[in-house]
């Protein structure tokens, strides 16, 4: 009574119930607030999910898209970085990756390949059980470096085939391959984007190197000359791309020397003068067909950089031979190649297979080297032996489900290639 009824305290307690009243108000109105943004959220998810949804509706394989991107979802990515580390291989196995394209949507393809990090690649084969249930069978592999779709060509260049540069100023010999089913983006990879001049290939990237190396403090002493051939190689017959398709031989001597007889080989001193050779060359390997991508993806084509010295210069002294592979489908109707023939297929299957050994065979040093077994290995043979040599090769892979049999086969390949690279790494 004392306390109420003074005057002071009574104050005192209003002052309490009115900070009480606010603090109440106060969570009140976060309460609301929160429950708004729950709405906002959920509505958003809801959106999303209804947007998936509508996409899902033109997709056929929108069962398989979700199981990926649960899978995706439910694994760390983390892919390769254009800073991470360079190892010195003798033989590198790297796989690309290219994007979905505008032909791929109209086919409403969808994409059944991940890479999570930097040396990993993943297929998500679809499989259905017994009860008919769609199931994925993930395959996972490993290669020396694994490139996803975002990857220009500038980064897989220098991952691949610009630590091989220092090997043919060393004396030695280098190669690289690109090996894919067509439409894998080979040619992209090796000659540049046909649209966009910027996005330049391997070829060209290479020679930029080439140039900028010979005329270094280290290497100007050499005084070397640098030269170019282009050639393709269709079932037996080799013809220069730079000499308007002339048909030319090759011939072994005693000592085993292989010569292609008559290549042309132009002497250049840019890299312009360089991507005129390329643009020539491509021309010439479309010439005379129905469509650009006909007979060019059942040839190979080889594209070669020569350094020899001016005081010496019937001495090669190093060489880099880079390789725009036949494409590896066999006898399939592609929207890139109608039905391949029995003679064309076999032919580009048996040197696809030689190569395969030779390549290996450069892993074992003193192993047998079966580089008769195809023209491809023959004119290469300088490139399999030696202790200086080192090569590369880039598996291709399309990204849609209606390519996932032939990413297999060559991601397999691929894997069958490197089964001993990784034995001998760290050459000398
Ligand atoms: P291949 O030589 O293996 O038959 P191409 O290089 O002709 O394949 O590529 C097939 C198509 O895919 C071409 O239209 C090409 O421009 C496109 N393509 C290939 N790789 C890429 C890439 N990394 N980024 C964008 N488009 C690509
Ligand atoms: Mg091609």
């Amino acid at each position: 009574k004392r306390i109420l009824s003074s005057r002071g305290t009574r104050s005192v307690l209003e002052n309490i119930s009115k900070f009480k009243e606010s603090a109440t108000l106060k969570k009140l109105s976060k309460l609301e607030n929160n429950r708004i943004e729950r709405r906002r959220r959920n509505a958003e998810v809801k959106a999303e999910k209804d947007e998936i949804c509508r996409k899902n509706q033109n997709t056929p394989h929108w069962e398989l898209l979700a199981m990926i991107d649960q899978y995706r979802s439910s694994i760390k990515i983390c892919p390769l970085s254009y800073n991470d580390f360079i190892e010195d291989h003798l033989i590198t196995v790297a796989v690309r990756k290219r994007p979905l394209n505008n032909f791929d949507l109209l086919k409403k393809e969808i994409d059944i390949i991940t890479i999570p990090n930097k040396n990993q690649l993943i297929v998500h084969e679809p499989k259905y059980k017994v009860d008919l249930t769609k199931y994925l069978d993930n395959h996972v592999f490993t290669f020396d470096y694994t490139f996803n779709e975002t990857c220009s060509n500038h980064i897989v260049y220098k991952y691949t085939a610009q630590p091989l540069i220092k090997t043919i100023f060393e004396g030695g010999y280098a190669t690289c391959f690109a090996y894919g089913q067509t439409g894998s983006g080979k040619t992209y990879l090796m000659s540049g984007c046909p649209d966009n001049a910027k996005e330049k290939g391997i070829y060209a990237l290479t020679a930029a190197d080439i140039f900028k190396e010979a005329n270094s403090e280290k290497h100007r002493d050499l005084k070397l000359e640098i030269s170019c051939s282009f050639f393709e190689i269709y079932v037996k017959k080799v013809s220069d791309l730079l000499n308007g398709k002339q048909t030319l031989r090759i011939l072994e001597d005693g000592r085993q020397q292989v010569q292609v007889v008559g290549l042309t080989e132009k002497t250049v001193s840019s890299v312009n003068e360089v991507l005129h050779l390329i643009k020539i060359g491509n021309e010439e390997r479309a010439s005379g067909q129905t469509s650009a991508n006909v007979n060019s993806s059942r040839s190979h084509a080889v594209f070669q950089i020569c350094l020899r010295s001016k005081r010496n210069p019937k001495k090669i002294h190093g060489k880099f031979s880079l390789i725009d592979l036949a494409g590896n489908e066999r006898g399939a109707d592609t929207f890139f190649s109608s039905k391949i023939t029995k003679m064309e297929g076999s032919e580009i299957n048996q040197s696809l297979l030689t190569l395969k050994e030779c390549i290996r065979a450069l892993g074992r040093k003193g192993a047998h080297l079966p580089f008769r077994g195809s023209k491809l290995t023959q004119v290469l043979r300088d490139s399999f032996i030696g202790a200086n040599n080192k090569t590369c090769m880039i598996a291709m892979v399309s990204p849609g489900v209606g390519s996932c049999e032939n990413s297999l086969n060559t991601l397999r390949y691929a894997d069958r290639v490197k089964e001993l690279g990784g034995v001998e790494v760290q050459g000398n």
